[in-house]
């Protein structure tokens, strides 16, 4: 899987993406990540990549030109399967669309910043406008980088146990059983005994049970969403 942002802050995104579970993807071979500085496309002398809205609004407003260029690079030189433009207003990102997106070969995730990008690359570039969450961010690299590690550790091998991501909260709409290590007591807080009598179908019952009740406790619409 390949997946390319596009972003005025690279150095943000770039520590992100070379630590943890994405560096080893990306050692792996199982994933690429490019990042790439919109400044760079652009035609403005001074880079800049911004103007000011037509009607007087405030704020200031990411321009087609460098954004065209850009996808249109990218475009020449493979199929993309996506183009993500992270906004408020897009659909709201959660784990079956990570499945979803985990699945796909090419994507771009375009970061906006100040007000947002000129509408007239949402509607003639973009395929999929996706949200984090119902807050305004300053800018969309925090929402490119979340995006991204939820999808990278669904990509078959990059994680060294796969059956960890399929215990996740979330994968079948219910929420994680809890876990623990040793020592089976600290302090006189034991671990559940289950979890210490090496009978695997038993442990198996109460992970289940686990994550019903507290499903049905934190999270009852997801249950109701099955
Ligand atoms: N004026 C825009 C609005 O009200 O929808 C918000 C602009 S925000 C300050 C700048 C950029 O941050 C957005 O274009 C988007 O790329 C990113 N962003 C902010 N909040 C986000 C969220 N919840 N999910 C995804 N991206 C977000």
């Amino acid at each position: 899987m390949r997946i390319d942002i596009i972003t005025v802050l690279p150095e943000l995104l770039e520590g992100f993406v070379n630590n943890s579970i994405l560096q080893r993807a990306q050692k792996k071979q199982l994933v690429e990540i490019h990042i790439h500085n919109l400044r760079d496309y652009t035609k403005d002398k001074h880079r800049r990549v911004d103007d000011y809205p037509f009607g007087g609004f405030a704020g200031m407003v990411m321009q087609c030109q460098p954004i065209d260029d850009c996808i249109t690079a990218l475009k020449a030189q493979r199929h993309y399967d996506e183009i993500i433009f992270t906004t408020p207003d897009g659909a709201q990102f959660d784990q079956p669309m990570a499945n979803e997106l985990s699945l796909l070969q090419n994507i771009i995730i375009l970061c906006g910043h100040y007000k947002g990008i000129d509408y007239r690359i949402r509607e003639h570039l973009i395929t999929r406008e996706v949200s984090i969450g119902d807050y305004v961010l300053t800018g969309g690299e925090i929402a490119a980088a979340a995006m991204a590690d939820a999808i990278v550790r669904l990509v078959p091998g990059v994680l060294s146990d796969e059956q960890s991501a399929l215990s996740d909260s979330f994968q079948d709409n219910l929420l994680a059983a809890p876990v623990y290590t040793r020592p089976a007591d600290y302090k006189g807080w034991r671990v559940p005994d289950v979890l210490l009598s090496g009978h695997e179908a038993k442990i198996k019952e109460w992970e289940l049970q686990q994550s019903l009740e507290r499903t049905r406790k934190l999270r009852p619409d997801l249950l109701e969403a099955k």
